[in-house]
């Protein structure tokens, strides 16, 4: 079994060197246990967190030990009368190959059905990325017919899905995304009804600007993936009484201060600005998981995924997806 563990935490951006690549027997199973070879493994930006010892809402993930992930594959050995051979399941089973998992304890493992759905998606768009997406603006932003929403990083596994789902409640779904290329597809493909390319504006007011003239009337609901000068630039043309679903800022993420310029802007606009943990939301995913899966299913919702070679490719991979070098969602083939 092929594993990467964490070898030394990163002082800023992490490197390569933070991971090593190890072999290591598969362990025996014990009663109750299945053994899961993994087809794909998540990278996610909340691994970044994770592999820091600073405080935040997850544990760090200590030294020595397999990276933490989602992942999708096949049960090829069980000792559990809850899972056949074959089965395909969903799970934490961390950077490798192979795990074995304690069966019995709920919501560790998590049987799927690939008839409709490729297994892949239960990484992205029809799991823990697009529950997000689900909650964040069902809940939160909650918008109203004709409303506008927009979302930053609209290209990746939860801001694609955020635009598509606002679509469908009859919103206005304007992205925000690195680069031209990004940008087309998200309006081409995604369907949302502009996209913005940050990377082409060199400061707040020039990215204002832009916003006015694919937001013409306002901003309603922001859903915010990134921090920093999209922020700043989405606060410019926020309306009165808008929402703000605080998901993520991994323009922080590496330990850079993001500063906000002008926070009376939430007093002045009488705003909402809510922060959110999806996995402190259980109770909402039967239900987004239902809309996600019959949305990908019948072609409605759509997503893209990069997917990288094998376990060995999966640091310079995660290392790429913190500087946007992903296009959707990140995935590592194991098998
Ligand atoms: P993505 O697929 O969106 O990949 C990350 C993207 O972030 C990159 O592709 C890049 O897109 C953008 N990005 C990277 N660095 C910067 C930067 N410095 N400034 C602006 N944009 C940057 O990842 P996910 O869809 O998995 O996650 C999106 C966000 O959602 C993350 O912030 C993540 O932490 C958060 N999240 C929060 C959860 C919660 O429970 N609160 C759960 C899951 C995710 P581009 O090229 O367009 O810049």
């Amino acid at each position: 079994n092929q594993r990467i563990v964490l070898a030394s935490r990163p002082a800023a951006e992490p490197t390569v060197d933070n991971f090593r690549l190890e072999t290591v027997p598969v362990p025996e199973l014990q009663d109750g246990q299945v053994l899961v070879r993994h087809h794909y493994l998540s990278l996610d930006p909340y691994m970044r967190g994770r592999m820091s010892e600073s405080k935040s809402y997850a544990n760090p993930q200590p030294l020595g030990e397999t990276m933490i992930g989602g992942t999708v594959g096949e049960v090829v050995a069980t000792r559990s009368p809850h899972f056949a051979v074959g089965d395909h399941v969903v799970g934490m089973g961390g950077w490798q190959q192979y795990a074995v998992v304690d069966a019995a304890q709920r919501g560790l493992l998590r049987k799927v059905d690939t008839t409709h759905v490729p297994l892949s998606a239960y990484l992205g768009a029809v799991g823990m990325p697009g529950v997000t997406a689900w909650y964040g603006l069902t809940q939160i932003i909650a918008p109203k017919e004709g409303e506008t929403v927009v979302v930053s990083a609209a290209s990746g596994a939860v801001g694609g899905a955020v635009g598509q789902l606002a679509k469908k409640r009859g919103a206005r779904a304007v992205g925000v995304a690195g680069g031209a290329d990004k940008c087309r597809w998200v309006v081409d493909e995604l369907g949302f009804d502009a996209c913005v390319d940050y990377k082409a504006h060199a400061d707040v007011r020039s990215l204002s600007q832009a916003l006015k003239e694919a937001c013409p009337n306002g901003i309603d609901g922001y859903f915010e993936n990134v921090g920093g000068m999209v922020l700043d630039a989405v606060m410019q043309r926020a309306n009165a009484f808008s929402r703000i679903a605080m998901c993520g800022m991994i323009s922080g993420y590496n330990g850079v201060p993001i500063p906000m310029s002008a926070p009376q802007l939430i007093l002045i606009n009488r705003m909402k600005v809510q922060g959110f943990i999806v996995g402190e939301h259980m109770e909402h995913w039967p239900a987004a998981l239902a809309e996600l899966g019959q949305a990908v299913a019948t072609g409605a919702l759509k997503y893209r995924e990069t997917v990288a070679p094998d376990l060995a490719a999966a640091p310079e991979a995660f290392l790429g997806l913190l500087k946007g070098k992903n296009f959707g969602k990140q995935l590592v083939k194991l098998i």
